[in-house]
């Protein structure tokens, strides 16, 4: 049954070659220096691009993208602190978190005491290094761990001599992003969007990179696609902004979206609706998540402005059907934005069950349909044309025969796949087999356009 087919395996299970071969991505994703703009972003374009087929653009420094400009181009060799002795304390070559992003260059002599206002701790993880950027404010600056600057401190006192040294550029060069485009039937499109600008940080956003191209994997398998299926991997905020300023026309044929971040951890589904569905009717994409999400929980959220880059395409401007699905959400996990959300956080089985929530979410946006009964005065007798099971009696009727009873119960034209799911508290893929077994039959034809096509 359907139903079987489509359950998660409880997370205790052994990971499945799927799962691992999604967390081999995420190990592999993980430890590139990605920033908004510079090499570890091409070279995480790059690796997805031997995944999935993904289409790069550059685009220069200084371009104006809606209200914004394309920044200049980050590139960073070297940044340490060293103690007079020569021994470092913080180094980059440790890992790409101990620098404050889009740090300008620096080369000094200064006291620990003068140095402290370009020191980034977490006093409350004492053991964690921060993640901390200054993008578009011209800094500089050093993220460690609280025991390790205070262990600095007492070995050498506030007034110690530290070398300090940035060896950094920002320069003109170009912003990239990536795009995998699936063609469909038709020119409708559907978008998952991942930001692919955090360094060394693996569930934020290394797993949404990974289950997205596994995604992007499964969608090309399928013998046919009613949607153009549109995967976007672009730096957060400014990536989005960029886009949305180049790609007008791609974004009025968008009916579905959804941004993807934080599917490798151990927590349960979140889903936050659209802009739209918060404020007005619950949008397709909204009401398809909720559903394919519904046996094993999602714990759906209202529409807020604040977030990834949901924000740029749910703007008032744009107004967009984008919804988020992250596992546990940023800034909910202790580990977020710091050191700790490193391969441990991640598990196969974790960014498997993502994917294939994903898919389920899939199977409705592409199985949705609206059908009219052609025998809509009484029941029609489905024994007769070998629909329904010939003894009788049982007091549960199964979920293939309920469906079919639902199915043409609300073939009036009216009433989508999606609301027959939604009402009869039915699996949609059994609601969907459903309506073929009865359209081979003949007792349900074509009806019109879809709820999901109503998207946007
Ligand atoms: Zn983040």
């Amino acid at each position: 049954m359907p139903a079987t087919i489509y359950s998660l395996r409880p997370p205790q299970a052994p990971p499945t070659e799927t799962g691992e071969r999604l967390n081999r991505w995420v190990e592999a994703l993980y430890p590139l220096h990605r920033c908004i703009t510079g090499d570890g972003l091409r070279g995480t374009l790059q690796l997805l691009g031997q995944l999935i087929p993904v289409e790069v653009h550059e685009v220069p420094t200084g371009t104006p993208v809606l209200d914004w400009t394309v920044p200049r181009e980050w590139a960073i060799r070297e940044a340490w602190v060293a103690t007079a002795d020569g021994r470092r304390i913080v180094d980059l070559a440790d890992s790409p978190l101990h620098v404050v992003q889009y740090s300008v260059p620096v080369r000094a002599r200064m006291t620990l005491e003068a140095l402290r206002p370009h020191l980034h701790t977490l006093p409350g993880q004492p053991d964690l290094v921060p993640y901390r950027t200054s993008y578009y404010a011209e800094a500089w600056g050093f993220c460690l761990a609280q025991r390790a600057l205070d262990r600095l401190a007492a070995e050498g006192g506030e007034h110690q001599q530290l070398e300090v040294y940035i060896d950094s550029r920002l320069s003109d060069g170009a912003l990239s992003y990536g795009e995998c485009v699936l063609p469909g039937e038709t020119a409708d499109e559907v978008l998952f969007s991942a930001h692919a600008c955090h360094p060394a940080l693996a569930n934020d956003n290394a797993s949404a990179l990974a289950v997205a191209a596994g995604l992007a994997q499964a969608l090309m398998a399928r013998p046919r696609r009613r949607y153009t299926y549109r995967f976007l991997f672009a730096p957060g905020t400014i990536g989005a902004i960029t886009w949305l300023a180049r790609n007008r026309e791609a974004a009025g044929r968008l009916r579905h979206g959804l941004v993807l971040a934080n599917l490798g951890d151990r927590g349960g589904f979140t889903y936050k609706m659209t802009r739209r569905g918060t404020l007005d009717a619950p949008q397709p994409i909204d009401r398809a998540v909720a559903l394919a999400l519904r046996e094993e929980g999602v714990d759906v959220r209202p529409f807020d402005p604040a977030g990834y880059d949901e924000r740029q395409f749910n703007s008032p401007g744009f107004d967009l059907p984008v919804g988020r699905l992250t596992r546990t959400p940023h800034g909910e996990y202790p580990e977020y934005h710091t050191s700790g959300d490193d391969l441990a956080l991640v598990t196969p089985q974790a960014l498997e069950g993502s994917l294939r929530a994903l898919l389920r979410v899939v199977d409705v946006l592409e199985g949705d349909g609206v059908y009219r009964g052609t025998a809509p005065f009484g029941e029609p007798q489905l024994g007769r044309r070998g629909l329904y099971r010939a003894l009788g009696g049982d007091a549960a009727t199964p979920e293939a025969q309920r469906a079919l009873l639902w199915a043409l119960n609300l073939a009036d034209g009216r009433f989508s796949l999606l609301d027959v799911a939604e009402r009869s508290g039915l699996p949609f893929a059994a609601v969907r087999d459903a309506a073929d077994r009865l359209l081979a039959a003949g007792l349900l034809e074509d009806h019109g356009p879809r709820t999901t096509d109503h998207g946007r």
